[in-house]
């Protein structure tokens, strides 16, 4: 990166803006200005505030986090306003980013996009090779033209906009909404209002089988800086832990009720949806770059969120 470079970050306020914010703390570099927006300094679905805001901060480097972003069973509620909310806030950031002469954009699609029917491991080549899961489509169209829209803006403008696919994410600041919600917060705000009622039935939806990869915010933000200052690909990069480190939702399930030192029953509801079984994703192309990157190991880092919600419950997004 260039000397004193200006970063914007959309969605600053969400799961991993917050997390980049405190790896940002943490480093202290004085050739960077980071700024954090969140909803409430501007509506990125409106052109015109949008580009007050690039044109108040003149960044050089922007890191696109915002998004409407929910869980499987807001998904499946509300596939239009994920397909219209994010079609507008992605095509506003990229189109005022090349009109503002930003050198560098790096934009956020997720492992959910890619096709439903494929082969595994995933990588970075099959986003566009068939239909997504049905359950979260509007989503994931929304997502794929970032990608879309990258190569059109370097093949027409030459613009530097390229894009990362993490894989689920969890962590401190976390949406715990139980309407829309990911698994991990659903499930860490559940067992906690759970223990506080003096239950002793841990309830978690659909059959527990379907396999996902969590990463740690905190980890992801790490590499999200590495991203932002040293991958020079439009293609984009996904940020995974190892396949192995796949976990079933029961698996999951278990690990949060031992970080509550909870010994109740654990009762899953079949009647609620699964979605889809897996999404297993390669980070071979992220072990190429970083072999050496070490991830948070999963029990570690699921304690950690589960003590920062019983500190910050009060306080947290609920
Ligand atoms: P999040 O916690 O829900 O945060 C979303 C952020 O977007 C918030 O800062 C929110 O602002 C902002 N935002 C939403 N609509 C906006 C609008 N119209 N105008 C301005 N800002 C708006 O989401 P996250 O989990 O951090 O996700 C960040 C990125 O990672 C997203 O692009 C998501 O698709 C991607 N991703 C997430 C996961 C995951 O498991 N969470 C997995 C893969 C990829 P407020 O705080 O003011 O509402
Ligand atoms: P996905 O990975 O995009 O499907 O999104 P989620 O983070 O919503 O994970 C969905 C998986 O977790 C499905 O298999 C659900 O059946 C299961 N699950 C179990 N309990 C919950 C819960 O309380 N909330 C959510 N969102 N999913 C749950």
């Amino acid at each position: 990166m260039s000397k004193k470079s200006i970063i914007l970050v959309t969605g600053g306020s969400g799961l991993v803006g917050r997390a980049i914010q405190e790896i940002v703390l943490l480093e202290k570099r004085t050739d960077e200005t980071w700024i954090f927006l969140s909803s409430k300094d501007v509506d990125l679905c409106d052109y015109d505030s949008t580009k007050k805001v690039f044109e108040k901060y003149q960044p050089t480097h922007v890191i696109h986090l915002a998004a409407m972003v929910g869980g499987l069973f807001h998904n499946m509620s509300h596939n239009l306003d994920f397909l219209r909310n994010n079609l507008k806030i992605n095509d506003n950031v990229l189109q005022i980013s090349f009109e503002t002469k930003v050198q560098k954009v790096v934009s956020c699609l997720s492992t959910c996009i890619f096709p439903d029917k494929t082969e595994y491991p995933i990588d970075e080549t099959m986003v566009h090779n068939g239909p997504p899961h049905p359950s979260n489509f509007g989503y994931s169209y929304a997502k794929r033209l970032i990608d879309i829209q990258n190569k059109a803006y370097n093949q027409q403008h030459g613009c530097m906009f390229t894009s990362v696919i993490p894989c689920n994410v969890f962590g401190p600041h976390d949406n715990y909404n139980l309407e829309s919600s990911h698994v991990i917060p659903g499930l860490i705000r559940k067992l906690h209002d759970t223990i506080q009622k003096g239950g002793t039935t841990f309830n978690v939806m659909g059959t527990g089988k379907p396999l996902r990869q969590f990463i740690y915010s905190l980890d992801l933000a790490k590499l999200f800086l590495w991203v932002l200052r040293e991958y020079k690909e439009i293609e984009p990069i996904i940020l995974s832990v190892d396949e192995q480190s796949e976990v079933s939702i029961k698996e999951l399930a278990n690990e949060i009720a031992k970080a509550f030192d909870f010994t109740g029953d654990i009762v899953f509801d079949t009647t609620k949806a699964d979605g889809q079984y897996k999404k297993t994703a390669s980070n071979a192309k992220l072990r190429k770059y970083l072999p050496d990157f070490e991830f948070t190991q999963f029990s570690v880092a699921i304690k950690h969120s589960v003590d920062w919600y019983r500190q910050n419950y009060k306080t947290a997004r609920n």
